[in-house]
């Protein structure tokens, strides 16, 4: 059985949001947590704290440091252009780009324009000058994407694609020469209040049910964690990632990251 894991980049600092509404936003959404009872006052005190911690909401260098030690061949999503809450300059990508290449992980472009062509070769461009990479693939900011948005993906010359998200285990395809390789499991998705907003355990077990199946049909399994909620910041999700990657350690799955099962096929 194989397991891909990947990690989208929304957030680089918490400065880089003083000019725009994602920092009211948080706490907003951490009131509503802390009301429901799915985070703790301590943690919420902690989140607030945070806002004022150099380093918070960035998480790179653990979780890349976590990854590697723990034989987590994950795939980095790192945006090159901004919107719907995603602030970082390109001179943060470029800096974060180059740390995740020089510690040998897998890279990709976490797509912001999907409904034209000339934007979406735009950061494919900005994407292939910036790493150096001559192949490599997409997932689209909030899995947005419309009837066209694939096919354009293709002509820009994205290798993979994986932004289709699918609760059925559905498996990789072709769309010309793009490998569509949908997505099965996302953390925020699990834990925020306007999605399902479960508890660690639920989440577990959620997971696990999934996990077995994929391992039962023998089919591939993709999951998504956000590199900003390694953190104690963010219990559910750290306590959910860190419990994932030692379950699919010790049931013997394979990781993979996509241009590893690009280049295998
Ligand atoms: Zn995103």
């Amino acid at each position: 059985m194989k397991i891909i894991i990947s990690h989208d980049i929304d957030h680089l600092s918490v400065k880089e949001h003083y000019h725009d509404l994602i920092i009211p936003k948080f706490m907003g959404l951490s009131s509503i947590e802390l009301l429901r009872g799915n985070i703790s006052l301590k943690t919420y005190i902690k989140r607030l704290v945070g806002l004022f911690r150099e380093n918070a909401w960035n998480n790179l260098r653990e979780l890349l440091e976590f990854d590697r030690e723990h034989n987590v061949n994950s795939t980095f999503f790192v945006a090159v252009a901004n919107d719907l809450g995603i602030s970082y300059s390109l001179n943060e990508a470029e800096k974060a780009i180059h740390l995740i290449k020089k510690r040998g992980f897998d890279l990709g472009v976490h797509g912001i324009e999907y409904k034209n062509i000339d934007g979406i070769s735009e950061e494919y461009n900005t994407f292939r000058r910036i790493s150096g990479l001559k192949k490599f693939g997409i997932r689209m900011h909030y899995l947005r994407k419309n009837e066209r948005t694939l096919d354009f993906l293709d002509k820009a010359g994205y290798v993979y694609d994986t932004t289709e998200f699918s609760e059925d285990l559905k498996q990789p395809y072709f769309i010309g020469n793009l490998l569509e390789i949908p997505l099965h499991i996302m953390d925020g998705y699990l834990f925020l209040p306007k999605y399902m907003g479960l508890s660690l355990e639920r989440a577990i077990n959620l997971t696990k049910n999934l996990l077995e199946r994929a391992k039962k049909e023998n089919k591939l399994i993709n999951i998504l964690f956000h590199q900003r909620y390694f953190s104690d910041e963010f219990p559910r999700y750290k306590g959910w990632y860190e419990w994932l990657v030692k379950y699919a350690t010790e049931n013997e799955f394979e990781f993979l990251n996509y241009s590893g099962l690009v280049r295998g096929l």
